[in-house]
């Protein structure tokens, strides 16, 4: 990099990889200015006439983005606007509203603002992380009511009057805003808040849209308009490109492109090891559209349905027979090929509106994922039934989310017998179990690995998590992503403990977290004795064509090496020296970056 470039580049973590070029676009997830202005007493009805005016139009807008979200992403992603427009008809909110109008004289869009901010600041003083989503809405719904007061364009739905394809900046990118994003509109996404394993940003990379996160002062950095190139692969957004650059970045971008053409020939392949090994490919699904890419990628199967994105930003919890549509329509796309749904991981940055638990001060540490389930035994049973009913005409297997102790599972399979007779003893068809899996990602359930494998059918690792609690790193901190490797030497023991315990009980262990997705890690999982990886559904050519250059017995001395390695530095320096024995790396992007961004990780040679 040039002295000339190096006030024009910023960082920040890849999350989802490609090239994109374009102007900026900066999304200010803030409320207008409004002047203040006092009415006229006698213009006080004509203001609340004009208010439940903008409510109208405000929730017709509401209605038809919610149709574009549907027709692109689903009908359950589409009622992420569900909870806005239940926003406009808040009596008490819209009472007090029209009550600031009436008292105070105000015009219309400053009672809105006043109203809004009062509410915000109650909400923000609550301390409570699972009001952020609803803080997000609220915030969306009142950019577009004062704008519309203000007789200005919806500016808050950028992506929908973008005129070409364009980079979008902003301050956090929430999973209710990612899913509406359209492919065609926005070229690449820059954030200042988040990590590779951010929501947000698993849902960027299912999508196959480049972006980059943790990219500090973004959007005060780059004006409005800026032509950028950001390259989501590097992690790096280069600002007013030279004529130079830009040639240099459509040469890499062709030479990707080519690579991922000779990775598509993988696709039908299959996925076993120079000395006739098979290693499971399965896709992980969080979203209904990538069911089709996984399919499209020879996925063999789904290693990971992410089941919340069925009720995030929803107004209401899925029903059973919605439920059981959803799963049974993902069994028969992967017919003949497991699909293992993961119950609700609720809790933590996944809370969705309809269900709300108390204030925390340690969301991550506290009542999530199967802690909720058990605790909920009304919604967990309904998914469970919906599990057992799919299961009828589909390979379905159903996996538990951060367990700590075996009494978790045993709990699980004793209500999944109770609701197979249920259903029996009603006459509704239903399978009398599913295989039964443990998703390994504490610690704790590492350590004891070797005894819940005896009281479940599979294991799998969900290695953000394990990460996120072995190293006690926040997984969504972006100033800690240094931190964040799973190549460290205490996750290393604890993926070998996990993959050996699987192995003496004779049960199948799989990989399920990000760090399946990148060709040095699924060379060391190999190693490590995984049978099974899933990965995110455009990464499924890349492991293929890993999986296909290798042996078992490199994979296993390269694993043996890093495992005595005194850093994850090292580990990761020994396995890309003894990949390079199989693999040609320099096909592969050379700045090219591990899950955590780590420049030390890069594919280099
Ligand atoms: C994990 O923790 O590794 C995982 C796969 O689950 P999630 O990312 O949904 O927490
Ligand atoms: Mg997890």
């Amino acid at each position: 990099m040039s002295a000339a470039q190096s006030d024009r580049l910023l960082r920040g973590i890849g999350v989802s990889p490609g090239i994109a070029m374009g102007p900026t676009v900066t999304v200010r997830w803030a409320l207008p200015e409004v002047p203040h202005r006092v009415v006229a007493r006698q213009q006080v009805e004509k203001e609340i006439r004009r208010l439940r005016a903008a409510l109208k139009d405000v929730r017709r807008q509401l209605q038809e983005l919610r149709a574009h979200a549907e027709d692109r992403a689903g009908v359950d992603e589409a009622r992420i606007f569900d909870a806005q427009m239940l926003m406009l008809e808040d009596k008490d909110f819209i009472g007090g509203v029209a009550e600031l109008i009436r008292e105070n004289h105000l015009t219309a869009e400053k009672a809105f603002e006043f109203k809004t901010l009062e509410v915000r600041d109650l909400w923000t003083a609550a301390g409570n992380p699972l009001l952020k989503e609803r803080l997000a809405d609220l915030t969306g719904v009142a950019i577009r009511v004062i704008q519309h007061l203000m007789h200005r364009g919806p500016g808050s739905d950028v992506w929908e009057n973008i005129k070409q394809p364009s980079i979008l900046v902003a301050r956090e990118l929430s999973p209710g805003l990612t899913v509406q994003l359209d492919r065609d509109q926005i070229a690449g996404l820059i954030s200042e808040e988040g990590t590779r394993t951010s929501h947000a940003a698993i849902l960027a990379h299912s999508i196959g849209i480049p972006a980059i996160f943790g990219v500090r002062g973004a959007v005060a950095r780059i004006k409005q308009g800026t032509r950028a190139i950001l390259d989501g692969t590097r992690g790096t957004v280069l600002l007013d490109p030279t004529a130079e650059e830009i040639e240099e970045a459509e040469r890499t971008d062709t030479r990707r492109r080519e690579l991922a053409t000779r990775l598509e020939e993988a696709v039908n392949q299959p996925s076993v090891t120079v000395d006739g090994v098979h290693v499971a490919l399965r896709g992980n699904v969080d979203l209904p559209d990538e069911v089709v890419a996984a399919k499209h990628h020879g996925a063999e199967g789904v290693g990971l349905l992410r089941t919340e994105f069925l009720i995030t930003g929803h107004s209401e919890l899925p029903s059973e027979d919605e439920q059981t549509k959803y799963f049974k329509k993902v069994g028969e796309v992967f017919a003949g090929h497991p699909v293992v749904i993961r119950t609700y991981d609720l809790g933590g940055d996944k809370f969705p509106a309809p269900f709300r638990g108390a204030v925390e001060p340690n969301p991550f540490l506290g009542w999530r994922a199967i802690r909720v389930c058990l605790d909920e035994p009304e919604m967990f049973r309904t998914q469970i039934r919906a599990v057992l009913r799919a299961a009828v005409t589909a390979n379905l297997h159903m996996m538990i989310p951060l367990v700590t102790r075996l009494d978790e599972v045993e709990r699980t399979r004793v209500m999944m017998q109770e609701e197979a007779e249920r259903l029996q003893k009603s006459g509704i068809p239903a399978a009398k179990s599913v295989p039964l899996g443990v998703m390994v990602e504490t610690p704790a359930a590492a350590v004891l690995a070797d005894r819940l494998v005896q009281v479940s059918d599979f294991l799998s690792v969900g290695t953000n998590d394990l990460t996120q609690y072995t190293l006690v790193v926040d997984r969504g901190n972006a100033r800690l992503a240094d931190r964040f490797t799973p190549h460290d030497p205490s996750v290393l023991r604890l993926l070998k403990l996990v993959a050996e315990a699987a192995r003496a009980a004779g049960k199948p262990a799989s990989v399920c977290g990000e760090m399946a997705s990148e060709p040095i890690s699924a060379f060391l999982l190999i190693g490590l004795g995984y049978d099974t990886l899933s990965v995110a559904p455009p990464a499924l050519p890349l492991i293929k064509w890993l999986i296909r250059q290798v042996t078992t017995a490199q994979a296993r001395s390269a694993a043996d090496a890093a495992l005595a390695a005194r850093s994850a530095d090292l580990a990761l320096d020994i396995l890309r020296f003894a990949l390079a024995e199989a693999v040609d790396l320099t096909l592969l992007d050379p700045d090219a970056r591990l899950p955590a961004g780590r420049r030390s990780g890069s594919l280099k040679t």
